[in-house]
């Protein structure tokens, strides 16, 4: 099938595609955004650390250290439009022994050369203070304030739906299989349908060498990096309340102990170099080393309390720098190498690749008017008085889905609406199934819901897009369950 004539096709719906796209819906403009997935953010975005870091981490003499402080600033605006998890609980990175401080110091300069206010060195006493669980062996910190957690699925979410409430075309399970450039137009060939475009914008995470190929842009390579995370108990919620980093590496800034948005603990990421990008396992070594590097923080932390485990992969290329840029191709722009703090810099990533479409010759008239999404209800957050009404106008909110998490009927009826057509995508969207219980409760149910709202038989919906079926309609079928979270 032949498509109408775009604009822009934006070739990935992670946190970066979908942030392009939701600033390009703000223009007069034909955008298509393209996901190999069966949903937007199943790929590098839903599996990180979910931090919005505070700028002072990255020098200024590389692209991604220019980018994270203004993408960090980006975040709250965009949150009041979307409605998706979010607060800034502050950081702290702590120095466990003298070898450790010239990296506080270089924290400070950083914060200073950037203009960052509010970043300071904390005293042991202090800390002891402010968090008491952590180690009794530091000796100092630097705290900042800008530091914040975010649901990053539910960002995904929220600016894929509101650049399609502004005309964006979304096309998922589109996996982008041939470019062509011809005059001043790009072919973009996918399965089912063929785009004719001005200029393709590649964000496509681990697939961007690929893509960058196929439109004749060589000179690069992605590296996978692996990061484990592991999530604890609910019960430890607060054990920490601000993020507590250790002195970072060269490689990586280490094993964190997080404070999510949702009330849980996360330890985690570990760096481990892969040959296969998609090697998503976690695996016994990872979880020692996550809480090795964890407990030297918190002693307390207790690999007993982990209900859940998951890895991603960071999209890395030579120089560890973003690569973002026009190429050779006329109106090729690519957006690689985002590996963290790619999900903090992504709403500045957005406004930059804008700015370099616009260079390239692409008139932006602005909108005089955009459409608004609503927030999503989350019924948990509700108080009592507003549980009550909401359950007495809209009888789906009296039947809870998701005993663990408190989610309602009504809140998973509002995600398929939305555009959630996975048990994942449904997980992602409301928490069903991200509780203790990790679905065993309620994952059927979510199944049934799916399958009669989507109208298809119950052997039809997946976990995460084809393949990954739950229900058996026949007795050989294979079935693909695997444990993942959040
Ligand atoms: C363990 C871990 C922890 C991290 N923690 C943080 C953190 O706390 N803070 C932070 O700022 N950053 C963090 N990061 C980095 C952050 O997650 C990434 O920088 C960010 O998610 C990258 O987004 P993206 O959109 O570029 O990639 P992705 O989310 O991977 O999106 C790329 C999309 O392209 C699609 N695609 C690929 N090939 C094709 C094709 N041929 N056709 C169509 N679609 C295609 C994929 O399906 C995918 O959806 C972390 C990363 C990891 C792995």
């Amino acid at each position: 099938m032949s498509e109408p004539m775009q604009d822009v096709v934006v070739v990935g719906a992670g946190i970066v595609g979908a942030a392009i796209a939701h600033e390009l819906s703000r223009n007069e403009l034909a955008v298509t955004l393209l996901d190999r997935e069966a949903e937007a953010g199943f790929g590098t975005s839903k599996a990180n650390s979910g931090i919005i870091h505070g700028g002072h981490h990255t020098d200024t003499d590389t692209l991604k250290g220019r980018l994270e402080w203004v993408g960090n600033q980006l975040w709250d605006p965009l949150c009041d439009e979307l409605g998706f998890g979010f607060a800034r609980v502050g950081e702290l990175t702590v120095a466990l022994t003298e070898a450790d401080l010239p990296a506080l110091d270089h924290l400070i300069e950083n914060a200073e050369e950037k203009d960052i206010g509010g970043v300071e060195v904390w005293s042991r006493d202090r800390i002891c203070a402010a968090e008491p669980q952590v180690t009794r062996g530091v000796i100092a910190g630097v705290f900042s304030p800008h530091t914040a957690v975010v649901n990053p699925y539910e960002a995904v979410f929220g600016l894929v739906e509101a650049a399609v409430a502004n005309n964006v075309r979304l096309r998922t399970l589109s996996p982008v299989t041939d470019l062509h450039h011809d005059g001043d137009t790009w072919t973009v060939t996918t399965p089912s349908a063929t785009f004719a475009t001005r200029f393709v914008v590649n964000a496509a995470g681990l697939g961007a060498a690929a893509i960058a190929h196929m439109a004749g842009v060589d000179g690069f390579e992605i590296r996978g990096r692996k990061g484990e995370e592991y999530l604890l108990d609910k019960r430890l919620r607060h054990l920490v309340r601000r993020v507590i980093y250790p002195c970072p590496t060269p490689l990586s800034k280490g094993t964190l102990v997080i404070p999510t948005y949702d009330g849980t603990i996360m330890v985690g990421p570990t760096a481990e170099e892969v040959d296969d990008p998609d090697d998503v396992t976690t695996t016994t070594a990872g979880e020692s080393t996550a809480f090795a590097g964890a407990r030297r923080l918190v002693p307390s932390l207790s690999e007993r309390d982990v209900i859940a485990q998951f890895a991603g992969t960071r999209a890395t290329i030579r120089g560890d720098d973003f690569l973002i840029g026009p190429t050779e191709a006329p109106g090729f722009v690519n957006v690689a190498g985002i590996q963290s703090p790619g999900l903090t810099a992504a709403p500045a990533i957005a406004r930059y690749v804008a700015d370099l479409l616009r260079h390239g010759g692409l008139e932006m008239p602005p909108k005089p008017l955009l459409n608004m999404i609503e927030r999503p209800v989350h019924f948990a957050s509700l108080t009592t008085e507003q549980q009550r009404t909401l359950a007495d106008t809209d009888e789906r909110y009296r039947r809870i889905v998701c005993r663990c998490e408190f989610v309602t009927e009504g809140e998973v009826g509002d995600a398929i609406e939305r555009g959630a057509t996975t048990v994942d995508g449904l997980k992602f969207r409301t928490r069903a199934g991200m509780g203790r219980c990790q679905g065993g409760f309620c994952a059927t149910r979510c199944i049934e819901l799916l399958s009669a709202d989507l109208g298809i038989e119950m052997s039809e919906v997946t976990k995460r897009g084809p393949g990954s079926w739950l229900v058996l309609d026949r007795p050989d079928d294979e079935v693909m369950i695997e444990p993942e979270a959040p």
